[in-house]
């Protein structure tokens, strides 16, 4: 479920227990190729700089560093990934009785860092793919790569209500596929209308005695078909024209303050739990001037993970909006760092010697 708050965890502005920025002023060891790492005159070369500090960001980390490429991550000012916002991990294999969202990320990032991955929390700014060394700007500092892994993921859109904020992971959550199990027998609420949303609404049936699918107006974006079989399902009870104006409960969610969009009219309703299910949105914005998006905003891939620049790697949520799991993003990012090692080393960048036994 998801959750900011974890009793047991380290407070949310220092997810990994005080480990922030690497000052990176000693030279890399042992690496082969020209462009280890090292600072110089507020600089820093790197063969790999990978963005973004989710799953797919920290599982490229892990493969690039054991391939002796000493990979440095800019990992964001609020390092991790969406799965910092999730308290139990059910469905990321090797865990059997669940994990923590934030120690699942915590121990991935220490796994990246004991190969030799230079961990970097902050924001970039933006980017030069135009010629190589590629370059990224981020807190005033110039990163050179000669390869880039981009895997800054994509963030739920959430109404902005307050009350949303405070319960989330109380019993509000943007994840159907994470969450659901942990309604079994409840009354849940989907916002969105979508199909997203619809998804999601007929997903939860398997759990919920009761789905009831709040949409703002009466004609759905969703396709015929998710509409018609969400209509049509006995535990889904659609309510159009309908937003949510509050999120009720102390400790966690027990109803919900609508309005009615067309008459203004508010009432209440009765649920355990709200998931939001109004769309996602791509952390793209400091790409579009050098490569392709989709309609839709997400980064487009060509042969699986390059993009349209060749050195320059796409892995995780940032380009995948059909799967959207931990898994699936790790999977990406073991991906495109075996992808960007043997472009290295197809480009006399690296030695083969380097090449590890992934
Ligand atoms: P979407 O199509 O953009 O729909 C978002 C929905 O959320 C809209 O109905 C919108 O209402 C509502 N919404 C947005 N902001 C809201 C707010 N602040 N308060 C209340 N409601 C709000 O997004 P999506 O459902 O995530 O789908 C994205 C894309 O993925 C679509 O192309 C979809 O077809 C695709 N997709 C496909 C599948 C599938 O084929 N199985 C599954 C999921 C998604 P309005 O309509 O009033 O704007």
């Amino acid at each position: 479920m998801t959750d900011q708050s974890n009793g047991s965890k380290p407070p949310a502005s220092s997810p990994f227990g005080g480990l922030s920025i690497s000052i990176l002023d000693e030279e890399a060891k042992g690496a082969s190729g020209p462009s280890t790492v090292r600072t110089a005159e507020g600089r820093v070369d790197a063969k790999v700089v990978i963005i973004g500090s989710g799953p797919a960001g920290l599982t490229a980390a892990i493969y690039a560093a054991r391939a002796n490429l000493e990979p440095v991550v800019l990992a964001g000012s609020a390092p991790g990934g969406q799965l910092m916002l999730t308290s139990d991990v059910e469905n990321y294999p090797g865990f059997e009785d669940a994990i923590q969202g934030p120690d699942l990320m915590a121990a991935m990032r220490a796994q990246a860092e004991r190969f030799g991955t230079r961990m970097i929390d902050v924001d970039i700014d933006r980017v030069d793919f135009s010629e190589r060394p590629f370059r990224v700007w981020a807190r005033g500092v110039e990163y050179r790569a000669q390869a880039v892994i981009i895997a800054t993921g994509a963030s739920a859109l959430w109404l902005g209500l307050d009350s949303e904020t405070r319960l989330r992971g109380r019993g509000v959550s943007a994840c159907a596929t994470c969450d659901g199990f942990f309604f079994k027998d409840r009354e849940i609420a989907v916002v969105g209308g979508g199909d997203t949303a619809l998804e999601e609404a007929t997903y939860l049936t398997r759990f919920a005695t009761k789905v009831h699918l709040l949409h703002r107006r009466d004609t759905f974006r969703g396709s015929k078909i998710m509409v018609e079989r969400a209509n049509t399902h006995e535990k889904i009870q659609i309510h159009t024209n309908t937003a949510v104006q509050e999120v009720m409960g102390e400790s966690k969610v027990d109803g919900l303050r609508l309005i009615d969009t067309q008459t203004g009219i508010e009432r209440h309703l009765r649920v355990d739990g709200l998931f939001i299910a109004i769309g996602y949105r791509p952390n793209t914005e400091a790409f579009r001037e050098w490569l392709d998006v989709d309609e839709k905003g997400y980064l487009v891939v060509h042969d699986e993970t390059g993009s349209k620049i060749e050195g320059v790697f796409i892995a995780g949520d940032v380009h995948d909006h059909r799967y959207r799991q931990a898994v699936t993003a790790a999977g990406d990012g073991c991906k495109a760092a075996i992808d960007a090692e043997r472009w290295l080393e197809a480009e006399g960048i690296t030695e083969a010697a380097t090449t590890t036994a992934w």
